[in-house]
């Protein structure tokens, strides 16, 4: 039997969460799809490993737009809807916040948040409140448009709010509602979720955030993060997708203008109508077009313009006691000495001291994530690529080191317990682990930087003309809804969705 068949409808690069939810939608309206995944498993980012017995997860803190059983936002009714069974467990907090002056645990439920915030700055309920609800106002619309495009002026009559704060920055909006600065400080540790100052960061996406995460309150898997992967290729399978793993795509083949199939590392050349890449731009137009002189100008200007996002640095523990032995009291944990986020911007340009640490203990959102008796802490830095991608070969280990030793050591005398007195694993995770484990432009993990000067509605109006390939399309956190795990399959279904709309316009035209 021949490995590969000789054509496919769609080959999708990546079996991870953007590349399974694309083979997902597109399995489901009945097309032939090969998944073609460079590692011996699903999931990239979105995976766990076994350390001394214990599995461990490997990135997930939290996924948005889930939503309970009984009111799924779009990535949890999505998958409800493909039938991929998750068993999903609600974050009890939004965060605790450790900032100048404030210790405080905050919940989802805007009317909540708005009260907890009152409780530490007092009289700022109505205000806080109000900002929140635009934020769900901005939300609601971003979801509505980003099915149903419309026009300017009929978005200015159905859409007010979403049209009038489109052109200012977090920052400007935020600064109109006239809150104390604690306040503000308390309504800004999400800011490292999409990672760019409020000066530059469109107040769009800040609202959506927020919204989701206040409103609506994440989630994580019991078992853990590749528990989604692993059930998104298991129900792709399911539909008849082939997903064949160890398989590196090396080329994705063009010709006049339009992708006609992959060459493999190990050489094998498969053909297909429609290619969507889960690899960065970056990497598919400087390295994975052949011939290159496909690679259109445009494209290649495009990737040089646009500005890449975070990585991660992540220190992951497992602590020989519970969690409240060692006086950590809550799932999320924001920690800095200041909430100036463009002044964090720039400290996350260099390789440490950092001054914005994100920790999590699983064991608070999923009480049987370890054994009895022990705990599981991570701490996370989300820097700029700028600074880690000098690293000499020869400097790395020492630096990683370095950096781990730092923030386990701020967290230790926050908690007045020193946590490497209670190691029983610790893994510590480089932008360069994610570079090499998923091959992301830099290690990037959240696509390219939301900014005023590359603003997501831009991105949305100028999608079209970023086709530069035919039947080329992207799936990943760097497509157009950026960041993280929920955006990845939104991206994965946009990708399907652009795909299907392709085929649909050539059949109308024939
Ligand atoms: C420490 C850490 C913590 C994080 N925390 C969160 C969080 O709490 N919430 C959240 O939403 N997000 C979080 N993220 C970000 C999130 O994990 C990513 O944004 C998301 O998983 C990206 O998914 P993806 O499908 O786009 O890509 P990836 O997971 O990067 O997958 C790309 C896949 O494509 C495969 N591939 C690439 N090139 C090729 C090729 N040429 N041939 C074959 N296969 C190829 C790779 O092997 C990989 O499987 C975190 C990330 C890290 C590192």
């Amino acid at each position: 039997m021949k490995f590969y068949k000789d054509h496919y409808d769609v080959i999708v690069i990546g079996g991870a969460l953007a590349g399974l939810s694309s083979a997902l939608m597109l399995a489901d309206k009945g097309l032939d799809v090969l998944v073609l995944e460079r590692h011996n498993l699903p999931g990239g980012i979105a995976t766990s490993f076994v350390r001394g017995g214990i599995e461990i997860e490997a990135a997930l803190h939290e996924m948005m737009s889930i939503g309970p059983k009984e009111n799924r936002l779009k990535v949890g009714k999505f998958l409800d809807d493909m039938g991929v069974d998750i068993d999903w467990l609600p974050v009890p907090e939004c965060y605790h916040a450790s900032l100048p002056g404030l210790e405080v645990t905050l919940h989802p439920g805007f009317e909540r948040f708005a009260e907890e915030v009152d409780t530490m700055v007092p009289g700022t309920y109505d205000q806080v409140l109000k900002l929140l609800k635009l934020c769900d106002t901005v939300f609601n619309s971003v979801n509505e448009l980003s099915i149903h495009p419309m026009s300017k002026a009929k978005m200015l009559l159905k859409h007010e709010a979403f049209v009038k704060t489109a052109g200012y920055t977090t920052k400007e909006v935020i600064d109109s509602f006239h809150l104390p600065q604690k306040a503000v400080d308390l309504l800004s540790p999400y800011w490292i979720y999409v990672g760019s100052g409020f000066s530059d960061l469109p107040f769009t996406i800040y609202a959506v955030l927020m919204a989701d995460y206040v409103g609506y309150g994440s989630m994580i898997p019991r078992k853990l993060s590749h528990e989604m992967s692993l059930k998104m290729a298991e129900r792709a399978e399911e539909m008849g997708v082939q997903i064949e793993y160890r398989q590196h795509v090396d080329k994705i083949l063009v010709k006049d203008g339009k992708a006609y199939g992959v060459r493999t590392a190990r050489g094998d050349e498969i053909y297909s109508d429609y290619v969507i890449s889960s690899a960065y731009p970056n990497t598919v137009y400087t390295r994975m077009i052949e011939p290159i002189s496909e690679v259109p100008e445009k494209a290649t200007k495009m990737v040089n313009g646009r500005r890449i996002s975070l990585t991660a640095f992540s220190v992951i523990l497992i602590l020989d006691r519970p969690a409240q032995e060692l006086n950590i009291k809550d799932y999320s944990i924001f920690r800095s000495d200041t909430m100036d986020t463009d002044l964090l911007y720039e400290n996350l340009a260099g390789l440490g001291p950092y001054r914005y640490l994100t920790c999590i203990c699983h064991n608070y959102g999923n009480p049987g994530v370890t054994p009895e008796g022990t705990c599981s802490f991570s701490v996370t830095v989300l820097p700029r690529v700028d600074g880690w991608k000098e690293v000499k070969a020869e400097d790395y280990d020492r630096v990683k080191h370095q950096v781990a030793r730092q923030v386990i050591d701020d967290m230790s005398a926050y908690f007045g317990v020193n946590l490497l007195d209670h190691v029983l694993e610790a893994v510590i995770e480089t932008p360069m682990t994610v570079a090499r484990y998923t091959g992301a432009w830099n290690g990037c993990i959240y696509g390219y930087a939301h900014t005023m000067e590359d603003h997501i509605v831009a991105r949305l109006q100028t999608a079209e003309e970023e086709k530069f390939i035919e039947g080329l399309e992207f799936a990943g956190a760097h497509a157009i809804s950026g960041d993280g795990m929920g955006p990845a399959v939104t991206n994965g279904r946009k990708a399907a969705k652009n795909v299907l709309d392709h085929m649909a316009e050539k059949e109308a035209a024939k």
